[in-house]
């Protein structure tokens, strides 16, 4: 089922669901399991897996001499959604990145998520590779989330990259991401805002926000998408903080700004258990404010760890 209908359903109740990224090559879809059944008494519409782009390793050849190969650490996600479907029967969200994918790659994955009975994508420009300084497209790729959109469209009218003629048409329901603290690379607000107006305008049916901690950030983004006839769900992104060293480490790597109070109260902690016990209280604090105002759902960044989620989860369902 699309996430628009999950939402429509509920009638103004707030639902929970979150995301999860595919183990390390080499672990088994034992370790997703893990990490969903812990967090199904809060009966999730939906479950996200993220996509993760090649990056470089370097492979000694014969010869002595070094050679890069581009090597993907977290493959999986297509058959980990699939495997969700099958195992669980909750809808499953792939996301889908320009960065590592030709238009040719993109559009089979495109054709196995309609054959899996995926509704579901949140396309995604994706993230740099850690070796380069930022985001290079790949040849043959999109280089930004609305080249993805404007893909999954014409894919779900038939249109085929080499296809002259129509073939099958496909109802994908798609997301795309939006920073309610800006993308770091946008110069300001408002020119991010242009291509979040720009991506929805596309024909996305839903955004979910990067992460924030300060729920003032969330509202005014709210406001301002109403403002400028943005009208999907917009489902907040929640990350609890878990250790000590997050306090530096988030804002860093995710551009955003930690509230004066919750810094006050990190800084204190002597250790990760007491910096969790903070993040918990936090979060579940924040999440009772953001059930208050009507968030259509709240989706919490796991990264594969349940525990603290779950805790949230209890105090707030
Ligand atoms: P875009 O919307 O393409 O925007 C990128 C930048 O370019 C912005 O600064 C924007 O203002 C600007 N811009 C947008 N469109 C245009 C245009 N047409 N012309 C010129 N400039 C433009 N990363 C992953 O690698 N894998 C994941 O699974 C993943 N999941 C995520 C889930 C969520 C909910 C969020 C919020 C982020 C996720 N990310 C993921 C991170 C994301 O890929 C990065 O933040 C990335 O840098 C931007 O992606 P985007 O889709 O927002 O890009």
């Amino acid at each position: 089922m699309k996430i628009t209908e999950h939402i429509k359903n509920a009638n103004g109740k707030t639902l929970f669901s979150f995301e999860l990224l595919p183990p390390i090559k080499g672990q088994s879809i034992q370790w997703i399991y893990d990490a969903i059944d812990p967090l199904l008494e809060f009966n999730p519409p939906f479950i996200d897996v993220t996509s993760l782009r090649e990056d470089y390793i370097y492979k000694e050849q014969d010869n002595g001499l070094l050679q890069k190969v581009a090597y993907r650490k977290r493959p999986g996600t297509i058959a980990i959604c699939a495997a969700i479907i099958h195992k669980y029967k909750i809808d499953a969200v792939p996301h889908l990145i320009c960065g590592g994918f030709t238009k040719e790659e993109t559009e089979n994955a495109l054709i196995d998520l309609q054959f899996l009975g995926i509704d579901n994508v949140l396309a995604l420009r994706g993230d740099a590779r850690a070796a380069d300084n930022s985001f290079i497209p790949t040849k043959g790729g999109h280089c930004y989330a609305t080249d993805l959109i404007a893909h999954i469209k014409n894919h779900n009218d038939g249109k085929f990259l080499h296809e002259d003629v129509e073939t099958f048409k496909s109802d994908f329901c798609i997301g795309v991401a939006g920073y309610p603290e800006k993308h770091f690379e946008a110069p300001n607000l408002n020119a991010d805002f242009k291509f979040l107006k720009k991506k929805v305008d596309m024909g996305a049916e839903f955004i979910v926000t990067q992460m924030f901690f300060d729920n003032q950030k969330y509202f005014d983004f709210v406001k301002k998408c109403r403002e400028n006839d943005i009208n999907v769900p917009i489902i907040p992104g929640l990350k609890p903080i878990s250790t000590l060293t997050q306090l530096n480490v988030l804002p860093k790597i995710f551009h955003i700004d930690l509230p004066d109070d919750l810094v006050d109260d990190l800084s204190q902690a002597k250790s990760n258990a007491e910096a969790k016990e903070i993040g918990t209280a936090a979060m579940i604090k924040q999440c009772n404010e953001l059930i208050e105002f009507g968030a259509p759902v709240l989706h919490f960044y796991t990264m594969g760890k349940p525990a603290q989620t779950k805790e949230i989860a209890r105090a707030i369902f």
